[in-house]
C-alpha cells in the first residue's frame, strides 16, 4: 500500500485534533496490521484468529483435533499449534507497538476445517491414517444444516474448551514475551457471538485460569481485559446482566443485522436494491446503520451495558464502523471507538472529525507554515 502523503497526513492530524471518538482497524494478518499503522489506526479493534488455524502448517493439526477421541488427545494436539500461535501474537504486538489489540476468539464452525469433496476426504484419511468410512462419518456429523447459526463462537468455545484454552495461552505467552523486550502490551479478548450471561462467566473462569497458570510458569504478572461481542438480539438485550463481567462490549453489526432483520449477510445484496427502491427499507441496513432496527439494538445493549458497568468500554467492529453515517450514530450513542477495516480509517478519521466540528462550530485548523 502507498504511504500517506505529508498534506493528506497534516489534514489527519487536524482531524485528529478535533474528533472525539476513537478510531481503529480491524485487522487479521502482520499485513493488515501493517495497513492500520500505516493508516494511523488508534489500535486494532478486532483481530480475527480464525485465519491462523487454516495456515499450511497448523491445517492438519486442526483436522487431526477433530477427530481426535477426548480431551486430552485434543489438548495434546493443540498444543502443537499454540507456540505458531503464540509467534503470530509476537509479530501483531510488536507492529502495533504497544497500542491496543482486541483479539476475537475462535469464530468458524469446526466442519469448515474439513474436506468438502471425495478426493478431500480420501487425502484427509490418509494423512490421518484412519479408515476412510471414520472420516467421512465424522465429517458428515459435523455438517449443520445452518451453520451460521449453528456451532459457532463461543458455542463451539464453550463445547471444544481446549481451543479457547490454546488462543489464551498463546496470548499471554507472547504478552510475556514481548514484556521480556521492556513492551507493556494488555490484549484484550474478545468472545464471539455471545447470547447468554453464563457464557461469558464459564469462558472468563478458564481464560482466568489460563493467565494464573501462565504467570505462575514465566514468573511475570501481566494485565489483560476480557470482553464481548454483542452481536445477536439476545445480547443487546442482555447487555446489563453481561457488562458487569465484560470490560468492554463491542457491537458487531454484520451479524447482528443478519440475525435483527432474519436476512443472510452473503445473499441479501441480490435483492436488496429492489427493497430499497419499493422503499421497504430506507437503505441496506448491511451498509449503514439503521435507527430503527439495529441501531436501536446498539442504543439499548449499549444504555444497559452502562447502568451496570459505567466505566465500559462502547464500540462497534463491524462494516458500519467505516461508514460515515454509522459513525455519526455511534458518536451520538457516545462510543468510544470505531474499527473499521483499514483502508477506511483515514474516512472514519475525517469523518468523526467532521461531526465534531460541525457540532462545536467552525474553527479555523492550526497554521501549517
Ligand atoms: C460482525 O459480525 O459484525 C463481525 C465483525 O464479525 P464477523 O464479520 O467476523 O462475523
Ligand atoms: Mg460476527
Amino acid at each position: 500500500a502507498p504511504a500517506l502523503g505529508d498534506n493528506f497526513r497534516t489534514l489527519l492530524a487536524w482531524a485528529d485534533a478535533a474528533r472525539d471518538i476513537g478510531v481503529r482497524a480491524n485487522a487479521d494478518t502482520p499485513e493488515d496490521a501493517r495497513k492500520a499503522q500505516m493508516f494511523e489506526a488508534e489500535g486494532i479493534g478486532l483481530c480475527r484468529t480464525e485465519h491462523m488455524f487454516f495456515a499450511e502448517d497448523r491445517l492438519l493439526a486442526m483436522r487431526e483435533m477433530i477427530f481426535a477421541d477426548d480431551a486430552v488427545d485434543r489438548r495434546s494436539i493443540l498444543d502443537r499449534i499454540g507456540p505458531m500461535l503464540r509467534r503470530d501474537f509476537v509479530e501483531l504486538f510488536g507492529i502495533m507497538k504497544g497500542r491496543p489489540v482486541t483479539i476475537r476468539l475462535f469464530d468458524l464452525p469446526l466442519h469448515e476445517f474439513l474436506p468438502q469433496n471425495r478426493e478431500g476426504l480420501r487425502e484427509l484419511a490418509e494423512a490421518l491414517d484412519l479408515p476412510l468410512s471414520d472420516v467421512t462419518r465424522r465429517a458428515e456429523a459435523l455438517t449443520e444444516f445452518n451453520p451460521m447459526l449453528g456451532m459457532r463462537g463461543v458455542r463451539l468455545g464453550l463445547t471444544v474448551p481446549e481451543i479457547y484454552d490454546t488462543q489464551a495461552r498463546a496470548i499471554f505467552e507472547a504478552v510475556v514475551e514481548v514484556a521480556r523486550e521492556g513492551a507493556t502490551v494488555v490484549p484484550e479478548i474478545m468472545i464471539p457471538l455471545v447470547s447468554a450471561k453464563r457464557e461469558v462467566e464459564i469462558v472468563k473462569a478458564r481464560v482466568d485460569a489460563v493467565a494464573a497458570a501462565v504467570r505462575i510458569e514465566r514468573g511475570v504478572d501481566f494485565d489483560y481485559r476480557l470482553g464481548v461481542m454483542v452481536e445477536t438480539p439476545r445480547a443487546a438485550l442482555r447487555a446489563g446482566e453481561i457488562a458487569p463481567h465484560s470490560a468492554f462490549l463491542s457491537f458487531g453489526t454484520n451479524d447482528l443485522t443478519q440475525m435483527t432483520y432474519g436476512l443472510s449477510r452473503d445473499d441479501a445484496g441480490r435483492f436488496m436494491s429492489q427493497y430499497v427502491a419499493q422503499g421497504v427499507y430506507d437503505e441496506d441496513p448491511f451498509h449503514v446503520l439503521d435507527a430503527d432496527g439495529v441501531g436501536e439494538l446498539l442504543m439499548l445493549g449499549a444504555e444497559r451495558g452502562r447502568r451496570t458497568n459505567p466505566g465500559i468500554t462502547l464500540s462497534i467492529c463491524g462494516e458500519h464502523g467505516g461508514n460515515p453515517e454509522s459513525i455519526a450514530f455511534c458518536r451520538d450513542a457516545r462510543f468510544d471507538y470505531v474499527s473499521c477495516s483499514p483502508f477506511r480509517v483515514p474516512v472514519a478519521r475525517l469523518a468523526a472529525a467532521h461531526l465534531a466540528i460541525a457540532e462545536r462550530g467552525a474553527e479555523r485548523p492550526p497554521r501549517m507554515y
